[in-house]
């Protein structure tokens, strides 16, 4: 290691030329200086890590000297040389900015002591700076190796989902008798194939799920008008068979009657499967998984959805932490599956800006209970329009909205589809206008086209959506398809303009 440097300050050459030999002898580099003026030109010239100097000193004292030291070179570790008997304490020297001090007269083995002190702690000093810097070096391996962990989960599910689906897709066909009559053990057999890879997946659509979370992408929900008695329908037709092998009975009491939810369709499915799952993972055989509403939030603008299982219960332990990535319960002994689940549920349910939670005792079963938007129209502007006009802004991109209506040309008057009609409308208009982002059917006499999009191709769109509504016979004879269109920032100077000008046109009907 290189010596450290040291300047002795001192206006008697006897006590300069005793200390700096002996500090020589210690190993330091020594340099020596008569007064405090001198000294500083030396330490402008070259650097020094101790200073040791006497306090009564002719052209520029200890006190002066400290002082400069201190702010010029902050560093520099200042042992002074005090005087016995003088006019100042300790004290003054200390708060001067020195760093400790000689009582003279002293011996060397004193000085030799202080001095060691402050090599030791100065290589402390450098140890820690080093530590600390290969912490950061590690910290900064780390994040890296984290996110190429992102980029590599995100990866391969990306590329296990392709051939994945095809796999499903053939299956079901053989499974539907469309490659020729099957056995029943060849039935039995494809059925398993066939459940297996629905749970594959599904394993996969978290992992994409969380990587997208993790990445800071969010979950890019889709939004649209659904019917949640065919949402949990999609949801318990994939743990059919799960259900049955368990003989766990899965009972929906939801009314198809109740108002329609704004929600990302598939996602949702995904928060019953989750769900549902875990009541059938965690209920004994036998056993009974519930949906129910229970009502509406305060304000009136989301529904309350409960799935409950009279299963094993959780933990008051678990209770706080069953939201949390990767947790898993202590106490159920059961670890089937990613502690991912309800994390991914959560994000999904947060993501239509609804909530979660669950009630549960060990025992006596689990309920979650969360809220979903109704289809609204504040419920359209806080998920659609306001999300998508930040985004247009941050972006730099044009912001469209198309309001497509029907009018009944024989009564003169707007036009009540059907929910069927609307299926197919809704069906057409996508295959029809693919660079649209979301199409939002508004029940039961409008539909409502949101895109990143100018107010030419708005147009353009609008007019094409026109003509095949019309001829290609998805409405009913008579029936006049009229649209109108609005556009972000051709329209409005200002975000605020058009999301006025977007209530007068989406207003509640
Ligand atoms: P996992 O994939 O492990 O099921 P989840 O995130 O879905 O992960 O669930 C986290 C934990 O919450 C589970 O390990 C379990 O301890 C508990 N849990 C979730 N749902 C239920 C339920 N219906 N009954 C009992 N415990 C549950």
């Amino acid at each position: 290691m290189d010596k450290e440097r040291i300047l002795i300050v001192d206006d008697e050459p006897l006590i300069l030329e005793m200390v700096a030999s002996y500090v020589t002898t210690l190993g330091f580099e020594v340099q020596t200086a008569s007064n405090g003026l001198e000294a500083i030109g030396t330490l402008r010239h070259e650097p020094f890590t101790i200073l040791l100097t006497d306090i009564k000193m002719p052209e520029m004292d200890g006190f002066e000297l400290i002082k400069t030291v201190r702010t010029e070179f902050p560093d520099i570790h200042i042992i002074a040389m005090t005087g016995h008997g003088a006019s100042y304490t300790f004290t003054d020297v200390v708060e001067c900015g020195a760093t400790d001090y000689v009582n003279k007269p002293f011996s060397l083995d004193e000085v030799r002591a202080k001095l060691n002190r402050v090599v030791r702690e100065k290589r402390l000093l450098r140890d820690l700076k080093q530590k600390s810097m290969e912490l950061e070096k590690a910290n900064e391996d780390l994040r890296r190796l984290d996110n190429l962990k992102s980029i590599f989960v995100s990866s391969v599910s990306h590329e296990l989902r392709t051939p994945l689906t095809v796999i499903k897709e053939f299956i079901s066909l053989m499974l539907e008798g469309h490659g020729g009559p099957l056995t029943e053990s060849q039935e039995e057999y494809l059925g398993i194939a066939h459940k297996n890879i629905l749970r594959l997946t599904n394993l996969i659509d978290t992992l994409l799920d969380f990587s997208r979370i993790e990445s800071g992408k969010g979950l890019q929900l889709k939004f649209e008008p659904a019917r949640l008695t065919e949402v949990v329908e999609d949801a318990s037709m994939t743990l059919a068979q799960a259900l049955e092998e368990k003989r766990i009975t899965l009972e929906s009491r939801l009314d198809p009657e109740m108002p329609q939810v704004l929600i990302d369709r598939n996602r949702l499915i995904e928060v019953f499967i989750n769900l549902i799952n875990n009541g059938i993972k965690f209920t004994p055989t036998g056993g009974r998984i519930s949906i129910d509403t229970r009502g509406l939030t305060e304000k009136r603008d989301y529904l309350k959805v409960m799935v409950s299982d009279t299963g094993i219960g959780i933990a008051p332990e678990d209770l706080p932490n069953v939201f949390n990535r990767f947790y898993q319960g202590q106490s159920t002994g059961i670890s089937m599956g990613t502690g991912l689940g309800l994390a991914i549920t959560k994000e999904i349910i947060e993501g239509h800006q609804g909530s979660i939670q669950v009630e549960s005792r060990l025992g006596s079963g689990s309920s979650f209970i969360f809220t979903l938007p109704l289809l609204q129209v504040p419920n359209i502007f806080r998920l659609i329009v306001q999300p998508m006009l930040e985004e247009a802004e941050k972006e730099g991109l044009p912001f469209s909205v198309i309001q497509v209506k029907f009018w009944d040309s024989r009564m003169k008057r707007e036009m009540s589809l059907s929910y069927e009609l609307w299926g197919g409308i809704k069906y057409a208009l996508q295959k029809m206008v693919r660079s649209v982002d979301l199409v939002v059917p508004f029940p039961n006499h409008l539909i409502y086209l949101f895109s990143f999009i100018d107010q030419r191709l708005a147009q353009e769109i609008g007019e094409r959506v026109e003509v095949k509504l019309t001829q290609g016979g998805y409405v009913p004879k008579g029936t006049e398809v009229q649209f109108k269109t609005y556009s972000y920032p051709q329209e409005a100077k200002s975000k605020e303009e058009f999301l006025q000008g977007c209530r007068l046109l989406i207003k509640s009907e």
